[in-house]
């Protein structure tokens, strides 16, 4: 009897659901900082903690602020077919085509991007160690964003192909089942981005590319395994919880071909390489005497801010799972 009860109350506990899942972004930001050359690895190695444990900041801000939510994604088939060549690639031109209003309902993650690569790079004119970490962890969020296919694409939860739960099921289940296990995150060196809009833009159309068989697969598998063997009681977070079965997941990881690890990793070197190229167009600042920092008041203030709405769970905006 007891047991029933523990299930029955472990299936009503809601599961947050985030870009990227917690996991994955913390250990996006985490495994960039191992491509950086040794004058930033000096002021990022011994701050790795705070860059991992702070890359999912922007995702509890949604709960905080109302204008968070479109800057993590872009419902890119809202104009038009691949490669959207209707869609002026400046924030400017796409608001004069198509209004502000419209442009902010589906969607700003690339041109998020480049807001907070500017603010990065005065930050490194700055030298000021604070603002470095917070803008890096956060740039580190939307830019791995920008690597998920389903926030290329409006139908970015299944939800209009009866597919609900996909959005997490990709990018949270998959990584945390896997990542540890079978992913490897041996990668090059950050290089320079020389034109960040372009670099971007091509990113989220790769997203936008990979959306199809993200959902197709998924729905072809569904296809071949019984509710029961699709969904299962299994382990999260110490949880028992109702999800997607090991044996789905990891046939549905099969039939993407290695998409999620893929996507993880080019996501890890976009990451590295948006720092290094920040740090080159401030003039390559000396890092080496920024390594003890201290958040002043109002950075704390923040932090705090941003947690307590997380956990009060009540989401501002449009949900993008
Ligand atoms: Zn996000």
């Amino acid at each position: 009897m007891k047991k029933v009860a523990l299930i029955l109350m472990c299936c009503i506990i809601s599961i947050k659901s985030f870009c990227w899942g917690f996991y994955a972004h913390q250990r996006i930001n985490y495994y960039a900082v191992f491509l950086l050359p040794p004058e930033m690895m000096v002021f990022y190695k011994p701050n790795i903690e705070f860059l991992s444990n702070h890359a999912v900041d922007p995702d509890k801000r949604r709960y905080a602020v109302a204008a968070e939510a479109p800057r993590h994604y872009i419902d890119i088939d809202h104009y038009g077919h691949y490669p959207y060549a209707e869609l002026p690639k400046r924030y400017d031109s796409a608001v004069a085509k198509f209004s502000e209003d419209t442009v902010l309902a589906n969607g700003i993650v690339p041109w998020w991007i480049q807001t907070m690569q500017m603010r990065l790079t005065n930050a490194f004119k700055e030298k000021s160690a604070a603002k470095i970490l917070k803008l890096s962890a956060e740039i580190g969020h939307y830019v791995a964003d920008a690597h998920v296919p389903l926030h290329a694409s409006s139908n970015h939860d299944g939800q209009l192909t009866n597919q609900k739960g996909i959005h997490a099921f990709w990018e949270s289940r998959v990584p945390e089942l896997l990542a540890e296990k079978e992913f490897s995150f041996m990668i090059g060196k950050a290089f320079y981005i020389s034109n960040i809009s372009q670099y971007v833009w091509g990113r989220v159309l790769e997203s936008a590319a990979e959306a199809d068989t993200v959902l197709q697969n998924e729905a072809k598998l569904t296809r071949q395994f019984s509710p029961d063997q699709k969904f299962a009681f299994e382990e999260r977070n110490g949880k028992i919880l109702r999800q997607y079965s090991s044996s789905f997941t990891v046939a549905y990881n099969s039939s993407l071909k290695g998409m999620v690890e893929r996507r993880m990793r080019t996501a890890i070197g976009s990451v590295a390489s948006m720092w290094y190229t920040a740090w080159v167009n401030a003039g390559q600042p000396d890092l080496k005497n920024l390594q003890v920092i201290s958040f002043n008041e109002e950075d704390v203030k923040e932090f705090e801010t941003l947690d307590s709405a997380w956990k009060n769970n009540v989401r501002k905006g449009r949900e993008h799972e």
